[in-house]
């Protein structure tokens, strides 16, 4: 028996470790652009937040992704991230 190893990534939010299909992941590129990495596929520093609303809540209270990308951000991001958040809530 082959024994699968399932990706663990950290919600920054509430720090508990989550497959990875079950994290939402925002990417900062190299030219220091923040990006809402929908399919896991971008490039750059990654960070993860659950699909829970009150996760992103969280994080935006205490600027989380502020810390960890280390600079300002766009609070559109923000905004599309609730939007994503919200909107999978409700499938639930
Ligand atoms: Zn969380």
């Amino acid at each position: 028996m082959k024994r699968r190893k399932v990706p663990l990534r950290m919600c920054i939010s509430c720090k508990e470790m989550k497959p990875k299909k079950e994290l939402l992941r925002i990417v900062k590129n190299s030219e220091g652009k923040i990006n809402i990495d929908l399919n896991g596929k971008l490039p750059g520093r990654g960070a993860y937040i659950c699909h829970n609303p009150q996760c992103l809540e969280k994080a935006i209270k205490h600027k989380l992704f502020e810390r960890i990308f280390q600079q300002k951000v766009d609070k559109e991001i923000y905004v599309r991230l609730t939007d994503i958040l919200t909107e999978n809530d409700e499938d639930i």
